[in-house]
């Protein structure tokens, strides 16, 4: 493999933010809230460095979909190893609705424009928890797709994918060009250094609307309602196994 990498940076809430809801059930409160790239993007990141260290890649673009802010997520992909970046503009009510299927479009428009060979992806963001991107993506370029992976490998012209799934792990064999999802295990992502970050600075991003790229980013879907999660009761402490199970029956548990 000699080609160009495209990885989905996205721009989420960071993970240690406590979320609160807005006072009307729209959305969750953003304004002022610290925000990171999503954690799984750092790995897809991390996997096509190494690719390009192994010298198996030549290029990795970073993308992210969003508003001018997600150009920070973008110089973050650059400090790490990234070679350039793309920021696709999307804001107001479109980043209101900007979802799985409008993102996927984008990165299926840019893998053509690219000559992309593959594309890595974050098997989920955080803060959608959609895990939609990679197999939408996938879909309408028509290409394999090898998600959840905890390891990656190239051989002989093809990709080898051990996939996590429910009980154990799946090992398949695809073929190229393909989409691949990170899952927590792929790796450990790197810090970006001081001296990365100072570099990553002189390194160009592009700028570009959907509309550049021939996308319409239409949303079909309707968010009703954001709600907190239920306050959960405080538990009780019991010593013993005949204290738990009077307890259950005194609650009618049991
Ligand atoms: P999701 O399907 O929303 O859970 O997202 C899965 C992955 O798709 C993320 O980890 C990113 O790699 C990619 N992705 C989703 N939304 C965006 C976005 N706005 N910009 C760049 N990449 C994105």
């Amino acid at each position: 493999m000699s080609g160009r990498v495209l990885v989905g940076v996205k721009r989420v809430i960071d993970y240690a933010v406590k979320i609160r809801v807005k006072p009307d059930k729209s959305g969750v409160v953003t304004d002022g809230v610290k925000h990171s790239m999503n954690p799984f993007c750092e790995i897809a990141v991390e996997e096509a460095v190494k690719l390009k260290e192994k010298k198996l890649i030549k290029e990795v673009v970073a993308v992210s979909c969003g508003p001018q802010q997600a150009q920070e997520t973008i110089r973050t992909a650059l400090a790490m190893g990234a070679d350039r970046g793309i920021h696709v503009q999307v804001m107001g009510k479109d980043y209101e609705t900007l979802g799985p299927l409008q993102v996927s479009k984008i990165f299926a428009a840019l893998a053509k424009k690219e000559e992309a060979q593959l594309i890595i992806l974050g098997k989920q963001a955080i803060d959608d928890d959609c895990n939609q991107t990679g197999q939408m993506t996938a879909a309408l370029l028509d290409w394999p797709q090898g998600t959840f992976a905890s390891e990656l490998t190239y051989e002989g012209g093809n990709l080898k994918v051990v996939r996590e799934i429910d009980g154990g792990l799946e090992t398949i064999q695809i073929n190229m060009p393909a989409v691949v999802t990170a899952d927590l295990r792929l790796n450990t992502p790197r810090y970006a250094t001081l001296p990365n970050i100072m570099k990553a600075k002189k390194k160009k991003i592009a700028c570009m609307s959907a509309a550049d790229l021939g996308v319409d980013l239409t949303s079909r879907l309707e968010v009703l309602n954001v709600e907190e999660p239920a306050v959960r009761e405080a538990g009780v402490k019991v010593e013993t196994v005949d204290d738990l199970v009077l307890k259950l029956k005194d609650t009618g548990r049991i």
